[in-house]
């Protein structure tokens, strides 16, 4: 089978998830297609969705305005996979304690903008995750705290006592970025072993 897969492209590494795709795909022996989200009218054809990092304020403001936002809540009230990463996880939230942010509530979570820690910069941490043999190295740029996480909601990861990777049915989320090493783990995790359950 080919995975489709669609990459938003408002802002963020889109090349770098496209990469991250194609490498999970091809460990599990599967081709992928990769498309380019800019505009209403592709995602209906993905059977997994990647809502990357960048300044969510403006996320948001192009996928309403472009009519992508709904396109993605009918793709996870439909069952499929969302990935949604540091700002794409503020954005998928359900609620991001900011008037500038139209919190699509596809991850029953509470977020709180560039609050991690005293850290608040870029780090790079080795995070046990649930379902990972190995620790995954992930790299947080002003990265999210997950404030609060509410029923049905599953911790996958913590660090410095704070939930940074979770998954609420068809979406994981993550306060960092997966995309910035080699490792397509979280891909993996998000894409293939929901696709195969
Ligand atoms: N600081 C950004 C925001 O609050 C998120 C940063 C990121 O995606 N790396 O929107």
């Amino acid at each position: 089978m080919t995975l489709t897969a669609g990459v938003v492209a408002v802002q963020g590494d889109v090349s770098e998830h496209a990469d991250a795709i194609e490498r999970a795909a091809a460990a599990y022996g599967e081709d992928s297609e990769v498309h380019e989200i800019r505009t209403a009218g592709t995602v209906p054809d993905c059977d997994v969705l990647l809502l990357p990092g960048g300044e969510s304020t403006t996320i948001s403001r192009q996928l309403q305005r472009e009519g992508i936002a709904e396109e993605i809540v009918d793709h996870v009230d439909a069952g499929k996979p969302l990935l949604a990463t540091c700002a794409g996880l503020i954005v998928a939230s359900a609620d991001a304690q900011d008037d500038r942010v139209d919190a699509l509530n596809l991850v029953d979570v509470t977020v709180e903008r560039n609050a991690f820690g005293r850290q608040k910069d870029s780090f790079e941490a080795p995070l046990d995750v649930t379902g990972l043999d190995e620790p995954f190295p992930a790299v947080f740029i002003r990265a999210p705290v997950i404030a609060e996480v509410y029923e049905d909601v599953e911790v996958l990861a913590e660090w410095d006592g704070q939930p940074v990777a979770v998954r609420d049915g068809p979406v994981v989320g993550t306060s960092f970025h997966p995309e910035l090493t080699e490792d397509s783990r979280i891909h993996d995790l998000a894409f293939f072993e929901s696709v195969e359950a």
